[in-house]
């Protein structure tokens, strides 16, 4: 399953990811501000349900084996999320990124461990900075 963002610029480089990591076709999508920022933040605590509730859906239905978990640079909702200067810069961008990153990691692991998590920060060209 892929989670990331309803921004428009990363429709195009989501799917490209996926498809050079050979899921082309292959997976379930759920788009949300922020995506995996909207599924634990508490500044989107209303939203949080429908997403564990999928995610619990597509392992049933489609026997899913991963999440991938992506956020990407200059996203709005992270800006609202953290703040201005949790996003200024790359660094910050990083820090603030990758401790929600790994919140949703220790999400998903704590109700559904057999699933393996996949984080990353997504760049306007669709270079992905993991985040493990
Ligand atoms: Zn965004």
């Amino acid at each position: 399953m892929l989670l990331n963002c309803i921004d428009p610029r990363f429709t195009d480089t989501s799917a490209r990811y996926m498809a050079a990591n050979d899921m082309r076709g292959r997976y379930s999508h759920f788009v949300v501000a922020g995506g995996p920022i909207g599924a634990v933040h508490p500044r989107f605590a209303a939203w949080h349900a429908a997403f564990w509730e999928n995610l619990d859906i597509t392992v049933q239905l489609h026997r899913i084996k991963r999440v991938v978990a992506m956020t990407h640079r200059d996203c709005g909702a992270a800006k609202l999320a953290f703040g201005e200067a949790a996003v200024a810069t790359r660094e910050a961008e990083n820090a603030s990124h990758g401790e929600m990153l790994r919140a949703f990691t220790s999400e998903v692991r704590r109700r559904q461990p057999a699933l393996l998590v996949v984080a990353g920060i997504m760049d306007i060209d669709g270079n992905v900075d993991a985040v493990g």
